[in-house]
This record gives C-alpha cells, structure tokens and sequence, in this order.
C-alpha cells in the first residue's frame, strides 16, 4: 500500500534552492523501503522471499520496536538473510533528522527528510506545552519523560491558507506518507532514547499541515504507531481546521485506533472565521460541529477546541463570552486551548495583551468551559504553534 502511495505523489512543487540548504541523498537509486510497511505487508514479503511467515513478525519488531536503522542491524536474522535482503534492493529508510534547532526552554525543531530529499518539521518540547491540561493523566514514577509533546507533520506544506500561519506561506508540496508520519515520531524518540511503554509521550498531529486532507496516510501512520510501536491512540492529539469528510471518516474509527480530536476554532463566528481560515466557507462552524457529533467518544474524553489568539482581531471578551455560547449550545464535553499567537515574518497581525489573554480564559471558565492556556514553546526557534515553515536561521 504505501509504495503506491509513494509512486502517486508530486514533486512538482520543490522549491530545489530551499531543500538544497539542508538535505542530502541517502537512498540507493531503486531501493525498495522498509519502514512503514506494516506487519501483514512485511509478512508478505517475507514469504514471497521464501521465508516464515514467523520472519514478518521478527522483521516489524526490529525496525518498529527495537528501531534499527540498517538492514544490517536486524540481529534477529542470519547474515546471509540480511544479504539477501539487502541484494533484492531492500532498505529500512527511516526519515532522518537531518537538522535540529536548540530553544532556550529545551525545545528542540527538527527537520526530517523524507523522500526525495524533501524535509518537513518535527517538535520536541521536554516540558510538553500544556495542551494536554484537564486530560486524564497516570503518572508512572519510573518514566523519564512523563511530559514531554512531539510536535508531527502531516503535509510538506499545507495547502489550507490560514492568514495568521507561517506554514500556510510555503503552499502545498505534497501529501507524507504512513511511513513518513511514522517516521517522525521514532526518529524523536530514539534521539532522546525514550522507551515506549516506560515513558509518557503525548503526540500531537498539528505540525505542518492538514492531517485530515491526507486522511489514509494519516491513519495509516498512526496504525503503524499503535499496532506495530505500541504507542497508545490516548496520548495522541490530531487538530484539524475543520474538514468536516475527514472528521466524518473519523468518526467510523474504532476507539481502539482513534487519537483524540481537537478543532481549530479560531474565530467566534463564520464572518471573522471566514476571514482567518478561507476553509470555512467551505465548512462553516455548524457543519464542523453536526460532525464533532458523530464522534462516540471515550469516557472522560472532552473535544478540544483550539483559539489562535490575535491581538485586536479575535481576543475580545465579547468573543470569548460568544464562543463560550457556541460550545454550550453543542452540549459535548469540551474544553479550550488559548494560543497567543506566535509572530513570524510578513504576517501582520499582533500579540494579545496579557491581559487580555487571562481575561478570554476567565469569561470561558466563568461560563463553565474548561479553559487553559497553552504555553508557547519554542518561539525564538521558529518552533512554535504556526511558525513551522523549515526556517533554517536557529
Ligand atoms: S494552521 Fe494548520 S491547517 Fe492552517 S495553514 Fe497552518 S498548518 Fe495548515
């Protein structure tokens, strides 16, 4: 499956002068990839090399669980396998990081090349961002890291045009891959040697991109990272601007596969949110929200909705008290993330206030919506929420 998928992307769009700056060949011309075939695929293979079926198995846990990056470091098989492998053009061909961006708070940004030596951008943020606040949480003493938030991409690019988003300027490359996805998440995971099962990690799907226009890649990956790395759908968070037949496939999911969702609201009403996110007129408020309806969700799950805060345009404590109307007419549990915008080049909105901010957050929370504010990580690395456009200044 996602050989065909690789085979139907464009390229058409790579800007060569921008990848130059950062990425570098690593694939043998005609290498068949590994990673992010899932167990039932390298099963396959394995028997069609004639092998065991037993050998798929062994094959996903290597590079899934024990995450080797060479044919050559599956231990788990003869040498004379791995030659075999390697002389039929087999490669595992894991996304990289091929570069990382250090912020003053412990963030980290990374970008990640895929395939054909494009890059997109990975999140690392130690202390999390705070986005997960009023969600159930187990602390497990012996985790290293109980915290810490990936940031993940979905797109290269991102073709929806929200005005007040950096990644919006670089326009729609093309659609990442399950592998791709993946891919990310075990690159960020190894650097920082988190173990899977012993540390907690939360995975939000909001790096560059739309995930649910890309929606079969999407949960494909995320498949991959649940059935095949052992990452819980619980601990992962997709954001979506709205795109009500993706939130409707969604919705069919089994609980067992389906992260969280979160909404990027954004705007009080369809005026200002047409305005702020073109998609709307497409799929205005009501229609996002008659689709978050047809989500069965878990016990104690709430919907987040997402709020871009900008300064003079949408933080006003009329709008708070209308969104606070909007989310209670729905009648769903939800809760609210407050995002003061994050500057970036050529965008000409402004900051909030402080001030205003807290008052946006106390209107919600005084008309019974759970609201938090989630800290900005990663500013001075162009990390943060709508900055990630493969800035290379660090
Ligand atoms: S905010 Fe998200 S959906 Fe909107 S343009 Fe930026 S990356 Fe795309």
């Amino acid at each position: 499956m996602s050989k065909d998928l690789r085979q139907s992307v464009s390229l058409d769009a790579v800007n060569p002068a921008e990848e130059n700056l950062t990425a570098k060949e690593n694939r043998t011309p005609f290498a068949k990839t590994l990673f992010g075939l899932n167990k039932e695929a390298l099963t396959a293979l394995m028997v069609n090399a004639g092998e065991p079926a037993w050998r798929g198995k062994q094959l996903a846990e290597s590079i899934y669980r024990q995450r080797v990056a060479a044919i050559s470091e599956i231990t788990a098989f003869s040498i004379s396998l791995r030659e075999k492998l390697a002389a039929e053009s087999w490669e595992v061909n894991r996304p990289e990081i091929v570069q990382t961006f250090h912020s003053a708070d412990g963030t980290e940004r990374y970008l990640i090349q895929v395939d054909g030596g494009l890059t997109v951008e990975t999140v690392w943020m130690p202390e999390g961002d705070g986005g997960d606040e009023g969600d159930a949480e187990t602390v497990d003493e012996g985790a290293r890291h109980q915290r810490a938030t990936l940031c993940v991409s979905s797109q290269v690019g991102c073709p929806v045009n929200c005005q007040f988003c950096l990644t919006a300027r670089l326009g729609f490359q093309r659609d990442l891959t399950p592998g791709e996805i993946a891919g990310q998440v075990l690159a960020v995971l190894d650097r920082h040697g988190v173990e899977v099962g012993r540390d907690r990690v939360n995975l939000v799907f909001m790096g560059m991109g739309e995930p649910f226009l890309n929606y079969d890649n999407f949960m494909a990956g995320v498949r991959l990272l649940v059935r095949e790395v052992g990452l819980s759908p619980q601990r992962m968070t997709v954001s979506t601007a709205g795109v009500v037949p993706g939130m409707e496939c969604f919705a069919q999911e089994p609980a067992e596969l389906r992260p969280r969702l979160a909404i990027s609201l954004n705007a009080p009403n369809d005026a200002l949110r047409d305005e702020l996110m073109p998609i709307n007129r497409k799929w205005p408020i009501a229609a996002v929200v008659d689709a978050v309806r047809l989500i069965r969700l878990r016990p104690h799950e709430r919907i987040t909705f997402e709020y871009v805060l900008l300064g003079g345009v949408n933080d006003r404590v009329e709008d708070a008290r209308v969104v606070a109307r909007l989310l209670r007419r729905t009648g769903l549990p939800v809760k609210v993330n407050l995002i003061a915008w994050n500057p970036g080049p050529g965008i000409s909105y402004s900051l909030p206030q402080p001030e205003a901010v807290e008052a946006f957050r106390q209107t919600l929370v005084d008309a019974e919506i759970p609201a938090y504010v989630r800290k900005s990580r990663g500013c001075d690395i162009y990390a943060a929420c709508g900055q990630l456009k493969r800035t290379v200044e660090g």
